[in-house]
């Protein structure tokens, strides 16, 4: 019997570019701390997202924690955020002793609802900062969320981890927010191994995290040290991969959408929706999900349960941040409902993977239809 692939939902596609930046970093014994290809990284994807400065870090939860820092969240303070996202998004709220909010999604982006986050607002005239997540690569309504967090005078902290090369309005996200935060994890998109990166336009926040990310060391010739620090940079070693891997982030996306496009017509009969987008965004399709029919007889875990007994991989939609028992006590805004809790129990996210081939989801989509 011949032993099949097993098919992932997203996991690293290498293309060999990334070893002459990695070469040459040994090469140079550059290998560590910071070197060339972190401060190219850094230049490329500044250039890339058009923001004008990048902070390279060592993961996305890094750079976050770094960006609410940077807002100044302090112990107590309240921060309204994304609510159907993965932990790491606000988690580092926690870190910095602020006390999270969650705002519930809308159904054209499942992204932060503008108007729950109004009358969030509403009730907490003195929240601190806003983190909106991008999820699965789909761009939030970021221009009108950007608009009530300028009424209110505060930053916005964008989550782009899922996001990277995704469009709205035909400004890159990331550098939407005044704060924008990517993850170079192994699932994602591109990925360095694990990585992160911090953008912003503010020459001085970039600095301030530059410093804090370098244990705040002071410059003196000893150790002098006024401000808590972190070890937070990203090696030379890993960058290089980030380098190589930018290199094709566009053929990615290419690939990514063209597995959206494949699984949206392919199921367009059955009682279910694609993830959406709105027009004038063009997401990465980092992901692609299905949202199953209200009332429709086949569940998520039916779905999740039949790939995996192929050796498949899908997965539950993430489970709101309202819903988890580490939030249990932190309020919950939405503007009528549940939606985030309704994409999770009636969501699935298929394999994305890039290099699954025709065959491989030939086989993928026949199994989903067998369920109904
Ligand atoms: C992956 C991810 C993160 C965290 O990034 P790491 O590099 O794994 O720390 C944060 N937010 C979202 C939405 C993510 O998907």
């Amino acid at each position: 019997m011949s032993e099949t692939k097993r098919i992932y939902l997203s996991s690293p596609t290498m293309s060999g570019s990334e070893m002459k930046f990695i070469e040459e970093a040994f090469e140079t014994n550059w290998v560590a701390p910071l070197g060339k290809n972190v401060d190219e990284f850094e230049k490329e994807m500044a250039e890339y997202v058009g923001a004008s400065h990048a902070v390279a870090l060592s993961s996305g939860t890094a750079a976050l924690h770094l960006a609410v820092k940077l807002a100044n969240v302090r112990r107590g303070d309240v921060v309204l955020c994304s609510d159907l996202t993965f932990s790491a998004t606000v988690n580092p709220i926690s870190y910095e002793g602020g006390v999270q909010v969650f705002i519930d999604s809308e159904p054209e982006t499942w992204n932060m609802d503008p108007e729950a986050l109004r009358e969030a607002f509403r009730k907490y005239p003195r929240a601190k900062a806003v983190v909106v997540v991008n999820l699965y690569g789909t761009p939030a309504r970021l221009e009108v969320i950007k608009e009530i967090c300028k009424e209110h005078g505060v930053p916005l902290i964008e989550d782009a981890a899922e996001s990277l090369g995704a469009t709205h309005m035909g400004r890159q996200t990331g550098a939407i927010g005044d704060y924008g935060v990517f993850s170079f994890n192994g699932n994602k998109i591109i990925t360095t191994s694990g990585g992160g990166m911090l953008v912003t336009d503010d020459a001085e926040a970039a600095k301030t995290a530059r410093f804090w990310a370098t244990q705040s060391r002071e410059p003196f010739p000893w150790y002098e040290h006024k401000e808590l620090g972190y070890n937070y940079r990203m090696s030379n070693v890993v960058a290089g991969i980030g380098r190589g891997q930018l290199l094709h982030l566009d053929e990615h996306k290419a690939k990514k959408k063209l597995i959206y496009e494949r699984y949206k017509s392919a199921l367009s009969d059955l009682p279910l929706s694609m993830n959406p987008h709105l027009p004038e965004s063009e997401p990465n399709f980092w992901l692609s999900c299905v949202l199953l029919d209200e009332g429709c007889s086949v569940k998520p875990m039916d779905i999740i349960n039949m790939l995996g007994k192929n050796n498949i991989e899908a997965r539950p939609i993430w489970k709101p941040m309202h819903m988890q028992p580490l939030y249990r006590e932190n309020d919950f805004i939405s503007a009528g409902g549940d939606l985030s809790g309704e994409i999770f129990k009636r969501g699935v996210c298929l394999p994305s993977d890039i290099k699954m081939t025709e065959e491989e989801a030939a086989k993928v989509i026949s199994l989903i239809r067998s369920n109904f």
